[in-house]
């Protein structure tokens, strides 16, 4: 019985090990990369130098412009466009992502699943090609803001906090920004629907009420991410501060 517990420890162990090791030290699965200042990107397959310095160039600029963030800190992006590699890394996560960070594990580096650099355009584990304005550099500045919100604020409250501001925040920093009034007209009250996710990006709704709190209402980052409103509450208190006075 005793033999037995021990096999089953250690096989568990070494399901642990084989699952996490990659995700926290995937470099030497990926031979070839690009850096610019403080960000590299790493592929399984070569790399257009040109389009890949713009393309860092690009994230950077989104990241500079993002409410949280650590100046100087390297971080870097791994595009797994080989089959093998993705169905080993994606183990922890969902088939169908087309990008993802794990915190902890994913320590100041991000996955995607392929890139078309000369395009601009991510390609999706299952092929597809998101429209923009999800183009690539969208996809590396939203999961690089996720790392950098799981920095600040530890990766045990980021995993706990309201999905609205998890994923919202990440839209607000990796698409163009928008007013907030300019956002309440394009997005209105409803829910996210296929042409909604294709116009303004997955997280549209959720990227509206980030945008009122940090924009209108002047909360820091902090204030926002520490905040335990539900999207429900968010959206009553957004709506009625942005719904026009004759409704
Ligand atoms: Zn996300």
């Amino acid at each position: 019985m005793r033999k037995c517990l021990k096999i089953t420890g250690v096989v568990v162990v070494a399901l642990l090990l084989f699952l996490a090791f990659p995700l926290v030290f995937p470099t030497p699965l990926f031979a070839h990369s690009v850096t610019l200042g403080s960000l590299s990107v790493f592929s399984d397959e070569a790399l257009p130098k040109k389009e890949a310095r713009l393309f860092l160039q690009q994230v950077q600029k989104r990241l500079d412009q993002s409410p949280v963030r650590f100046p100087g800190q390297h971080m870097q992006i791994y595009v797994a466009n080989t089959k093998w590699r993705r169905t080993w890394l994606w183990l922890a996560v969902p088939k169908g992502n087309g990008g993802f960070v794990v915190a902890p594990l994913t320590r100041w580096h991000t996955f995607l699943s392929g890139a078309d650099f000369k395009d601009g355009v991510l390609i999706g584990p299952t092929g597809y090609r998101p429209n923009a304005p999800r183009t690539l550099v969208y996809y590396g500045a939203h999961e690089l803001t996720h790392t950098t919100m799981s920095k600040k604020i530890g990766w045990l409250q980021f995993q706990l906090m309201p999905e609205w501001i998890r994923e919202g925040v990440p839209d607000y920093v990796a698409l163009p920004h928008e007013s907030t009034n300019a956002l309440y007209e394009k997005i209105g009250e409803g829910d996210a629907d296929l042409a909604m996710m294709k116009a303004h990006g997955v997280y549209a709704p959720y990227r509206l009420l980030v945008s009122y709190f940090l924009d209108e209402k002047g909360w820091s980052i902090e204030r926002l991410m520490a905040s335990n409103l539900t999207l429900s509450q968010a959206r009553t208190i957004v709506f009625k501060a942005l719904r026009p006075r004759s409704l």
